[in-house]
């Protein structure tokens, strides 16, 4: 019996993919069989046997070159994982525009950079794996949640939800699917960085996990597991859809007792 989850020997490439999330799901898609080249502004972070392409997702031409590396690494490339970006605080009064420029450019233009440069790889690929070719965005509750003080990374992110569903259409004839996770306040290097700068860090690390209904954060290597299972071929049928692991936030509309 084949296994649908089977991703052994796929290409794949992870932005961001240096910490966090993206080291998470470098390391378990290499613990899979596929052969990962994590692409990020400081790669210092790798997991062990990934190949590290320091690329910022800023620089269109960089980008180029980190795919095209990866694609001719691996003799083709079938799994693309989106996954750097950056946040922002404020409401819409307190952000410039050069800070608006600056994040749109990472985490929208970043991801639309990478799609480009990876399409006609992933094009190639689809003929080889039918049903494993694929783009996963990590998007994020804020692109619906209506999350305070969160304007400017929260339309960041409603773009990428508005993308994802752009290209599954756009790319669904030719074999490539297109998802996103929207993961709920996992516990990465970045929510450890926002905790530091809080008057009261564990009060204010109690507060985020309270405000899931699973009563904790999300661990990285939850939403990995979710975006392992978009990339394989046991979610060939899964494209346009936002898949949240977010311990119930964005589901649960009645918080439970
Ligand atoms: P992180 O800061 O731990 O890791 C982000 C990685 O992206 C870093 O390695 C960083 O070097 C890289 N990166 C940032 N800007 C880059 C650029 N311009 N070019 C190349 N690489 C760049 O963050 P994380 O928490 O793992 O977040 C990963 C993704 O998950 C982000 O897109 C974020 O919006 C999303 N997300 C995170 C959470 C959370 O609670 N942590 C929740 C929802 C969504």
């Amino acid at each position: 019996m084949t296994d649908a989850h089977d991703i052994a020997g796929l290409g794949a490439l992870v932005t961001g993919g240096a910490s966090g999330i993206g080291a998470a799901v470098a390391r378990l898609l290499t613990a899979r069989g596929a052969r990962v080249a994590v692409l990020d502004r400081d790669t210092t972070g790798a997991p062990d046997g990934t190949l590290a392409l320091t690329a910022d997702v800023t620089d269109d031409d960089a980008v180029r070159r980190a795919v095209d590396r990866a694609a001719a690494a691996f003799g083709g490339l079938h799994t693309v994982v989106s996954n750097a970006g950056i946040g922002a605080v404020g409401t819409v009064a307190d952000n410039d525009d050069g800070e608006w420029r600056h994040v749109l450019d990472v985490n929208l233009l970043g991801m639309v950079r990478v799609a480009r440069h990876a399409l006609p790889h992933l094009r190639t690929a689809a003929a080889d794996r039918p049903g494993a070719v694929s783009i996963t965005h990590t998007c994020s509750i804020a692109a619906t949640a209506g999350l305070p003080q969160r304007a400017l990374y929260s339309a960041s992110k409603g773009a990428v939800l508005a993308l994802t569903l752009a290209m599954a259409a756009d790319h669904v004839r030719e074999g490539i699917r297109v998802n996103c996770v929207n993961p709920g306040t996992a516990d990465t290097p970045w929510i450890g960085r926002l905790l530091d700068e809080a008057d009261d860090p564990a009060a204010e690390r109690a507060a985020l996990a309270a405000r899931q209904p699973t009563g904790r954060l999300v661990s990285p290597d939850e939403v990995a597991a979710a975006i392992a299972y978009l990339a394989s071929p046991a979610a060939a049928a899964v494209t346009g859809t936002a898949l949240a692991v977010d311990g119930g936030m964005q589901g649960l509309r009645v918080r439970p007792p």
